[in-house]
């Protein structure tokens, strides 16, 4: 059972049941512990049904503990068919893009999750958000901060949630590095180094590798994990940045980035650098510190990742990282949990990309980039 203060385990219990139990005759805490109250599980609407919500997200609402799949939004009748008889949902819990908004009467979807091309956050989770549900969006937020502001802007009017999908804060793994930083464990972390990159073959129609549906190529992509790395690797927002971007195959990736390397000044003297790429393979991050270091590898991956440190290896069972990001967004909702992954974090992240961008523009300069010291870190 996850732990619940005092306050809350008398609002879940009710009056009723309170009163028919002995509580001096049992320490509330043990009381606590020995007592399983009815949960509610969140529902949660996937929208956009492509590879990441098939293969990712709806096999791990099922093994979500706090929240479930109630609902999905798609553009293709055969895909909703598919989905209803694989997960049991009558006509009422589908919805295309035309009806979309229709979800704001649909009392078992608490949260939208927003799973479509890049270009389409913005929109969808302003609407999800206006339907009065709470949101998650994939990443990157939107295709720059101007739209990062309006969809926060949209949930606090609406007074709902809003989450990233940046599944890597609730991983075992992830965690620890962020604790090894918190703690010193390996003293100042003085330089740190991320790395994520795939190939990209195939389809040159895709959506990835169109800068109208995407914003970008692989800084859009799997750069967001560099830099995220980055910053909780090191424990701070970095302060300038200075970029470099790579072309080699010029006839594919002709609207976005192929490869991009940047360089990262951290207050208090700590530097990083990274690398993102769709025309490479890489998958790191490593912190050299005073006193030691850590490394995981791979660092961004669906895991299990694997991990080591000056002072050894570090091991983590493995669960899915999906069903661990939903049920931490879940409990932030039904329990006040921080918010591993809130909207100021994308935002951050794009504030990041937009300066990334700008240097490699004005042909490598030093960008300033001007983050409060804790901004977008989340809980
Ligand atoms: P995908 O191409 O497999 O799926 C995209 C879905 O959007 C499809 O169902 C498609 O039909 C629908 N769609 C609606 N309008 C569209 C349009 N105009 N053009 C193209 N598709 C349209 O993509 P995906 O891999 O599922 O990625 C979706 C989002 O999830 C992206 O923002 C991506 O960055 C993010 N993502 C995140 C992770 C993660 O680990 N957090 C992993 C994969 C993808």
């Amino acid at each position: 059972m996850a732990p619940v203060n005092r306050r809350q385990f008398n609002q879940r219990m009710g009056k009723g049941l309170l009163g028919t139990l002995a509580l001096g005759s049992l320490p509330l805490n043990r009381l606590m512990a020995s007592c399983s109250y009815p949960q509610k599980k969140l529902g949660i609407a996937l929208v956009g049904l492509g590879s990441y919500s098939t293969y990712q997200l709806a096999p791990a609402l099922q093994q979500t503990q706090y929240c479930r799949l109630t609902g999905i939004v798609t553009g293709t009748p055969e895909k909703a068919e598919v989905w209803k008889k694989k997960y049991k949902l009558s006509a009422e819990h589908v919805y295309n893009y035309e009806n979309f908004d229709h979800i704001a009467a649909n009392p078992a979807i608490d949260i939208v999750y927003i799973v479509l091309p890049n270009s389409m956050h913005a929109e969808y989770s302003i609407r999800a958000a206006r339907a009065g549900k709470h949101v998650i969006c994939e990443k990157p937020m939107g295709l720059n901060v101007a739209e990062c502001d309006a969809i926060i802007a949209a949930c606090r009017e609406a007074g709902v949630a809003l989450g990233m999908g940046y599944r890597l804060h609730s991983e075992p793994y992830t965690q620890q590095i962020k604790r090894f930083v918190r703690d010193k464990t390996f003293g100042e972390v003085r330089f740190i180094s991320a790395d994520a990159a795939y190939i990209s073959r195939g389809n040159p129609n895709q959506w990835r590798l169109n800068k109208a549906l995407s914003g970008g190529g692989a800084l859009m992509n799997m750069g967001v994990y560099s830099i995220q790395s980055c910053i909780y690797g090191s424990g701070k927002n970095p302060a300038a940045v200075t970029a470099q971007e790579f072309s080699t195959r010029p006839d594919y990736f002709g609207e976005t980035d192929e490869t991009i390397t940047a360089q990262f000044e951290f207050p208090g003297g700590t530097v990083g650098q990274m690398m993102t790429s769709h025309n490479a393979r890489a998958n790191r991050l490593y912190g050299s510190c005073d006193s030691g270091w850590f490394e995981l590898q791979p660092a961004n991956n669906y895991g299990p990742l694997s991990g080591r440190t000056s002072q050894g290896p570090i091991s983590f069972p493995h669960e899915s990282q999906q069903k661990l990001q939903m049920d931490d967004f879940a409990r932030h909702i039904l329990e006040g949990t921080p918010n591993s992954a809130p909207g100021e974090m994308g935002r951050r992240d794009m504030v990041i990309v937009e300066a990334i961008y700008q240097s490699i523009r004005e042909g490598g300069k030093r960008i300033a980039i001007d983050l409060p010291e804790n901004y977008g870190m989340g809980g």
